[in-house]
């Protein structure tokens, strides 16, 4: 049966799929590869409080589930459109509730382990995953231990789900194979090209330490957890796709250039053709030299507060000074109050929904296209392209 125009077409072997889920409390990116080979990037479940909630954009579908719930159901009905039950691997690209989930001693316990549900543990609950990897495991003591409850809670899943059947490893900067399909498949690979401040070099595997040694620093000058964020690039044939996390240029106001990561990230990656805005776009991320060195046709804003994106990320996206032709941005949600603050952002093609990029098998071109998040039911509120892969 063909598919209605509005739902969205059927995934078969050859395309790749890259799904921003918009739930409005955190970043969560779902890709299909050719073969069927399932990655999910983060997994996260902010819960504002009162005083945090006018900065937020709504919750989506509702609050009747917890993000993490919503996340799973999202992920299944996609893993079942792949003839999949699994996600292979999943990376947590830094220890933020954002993008793992959120702790609060009131949320359900875990019926398989000593931890509570949400963002990532809400998600293992119904769905087995097969390796998770991190930037932390398995001493998460860089550059100083990370203890807070969310991330104690994090732990003490990973603890559990490594007793059970999911291999958990250590990011391996510059690695080619670590987050890669399940078996090789022709042009296409997924590199991973930084954590701790350990950069791609772009030569084979090669990678070199950024940041200092910590025991030359003070306490207050360590990189913070945003700047240890990990990112990758999926490459299919001519098509590129650069996930930086929150990577942020921490060289504002004459601080040392290593604090600048972002840019260094950017630069041994290069132009692709979909960029996310790393840290959501915000104040100290999406500088001059990243989109300059990027260069996108698509950028992707992953949204959940009312800074998502700030105007000088928004000008330096838009800037045909930086970089010229054409470029457009998409954004997962956005705060109402934010487009009469910053009247630009009514260029963005769209700013409500899931973002689905749909490559073309061998990776040709590429379709985006936005699903409603108002429901369950993937109707396709609007598509944009074919591209062709640059
Ligand atoms: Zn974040």
């Amino acid at each position: 049966m063909l598919a209605q125009p509005d739902q969205l077409p059927a995934w078969s072997p050859g395309t790749l799929e890259i799904h921003h889920l918009s739930t409005g409390r955190g970043n969560c990116t779902f890709t299909i590869a050719p073969d069927g080979s399932t990655l999910m990037i983060d997994a996260g479940a902010q819960m504002p409080t009162a005083e945090q909630l006018p900065y937020f954009v709504p919750a989506y579908p509702d609050t009747s589930r917890r993000p993490g719930e919503w996340m799973a159901r999202y992920t299944q009905r996609h893993l079942a459109r792949a003839g999949r039950k699994e996600i292979d691997q999943l990376f947590l690209t830094h220890f933020h509730s954002d993008h793992m989930g959120e702790y609060k001693s009131d949320l359900p316990q875990s019926k398989l382990g000593n931890y509570k549900l949400t963002g990532i543990t809400d998600i293992a609950e119904s769905i087995r995953i097969g390796k998770i990897v991190d930037r932390g495991y398995p001493n998460y003591d860089y550059p100083a231990p990370v203890n807070d409850p969310g991330t104690r809670n994090y732990r003490s899943f990973i603890e559990s789900v490594s007793k059970r059947n999911t291999v958990v490893e250590a990011f391996r900067p510059g690695s080619a194979s670590q987050l890669g399909p399940r078996a090789k498949i022709e042009n296409y690979e997924v590199r991973n090209v930084v954590a701790n401040g350990q950069l791609w070099t772009g030569k084979g595997e090669e990678f070199k330490a950024t940041f200092p040694d910590v025991k030359t620093l003070k306490p207050a000058d360590y990189p913070s957890e945003n700047m240890c964020s990990g990112g990758i690039r999926i490459r299919y044939g001519a098509f590129d796709y650069f996930h930086g996390g929150d990577l942020c240029d921490g060289s504002n106001y004459g601080n040392p250039a290593w604090r600048n990561i972002e840019t260094a990230a950017a630069k041994v990656v290069g132009p692709v053709d979909v960029a996310l805005a790393s840290h959501h776009g915000y104040i100290d991320s999406t500088g001059p030299d990243v989109v300059r060195a990027l260069r996108p046709r698509a950028f992707i804003i992953h949204a959940w507060d009312s800074a998502h994106p700030t105007m000088p990320a928004l000008h330096n996206m838009l800037s045909q000074e930086l970089y010229q032709g054409p470029r457009d941005i998409f954004s997962t949600a956005m705060k109402a109050e934010a487009r009469i603050a910053i009247k630009r952002l009514n260029q963005l093609k769209a700013s409500l929904g899931h973002i689905v990029i749909r490559v073309a098998p061998g990776g040709a071109s590429y379709e985006v296209l936005i699903t409603s998040n108002a429901d369950e039911s993937d109707r396709v509120t609007a598509r944009f392209g074919p591209y062709v892969s640059a």
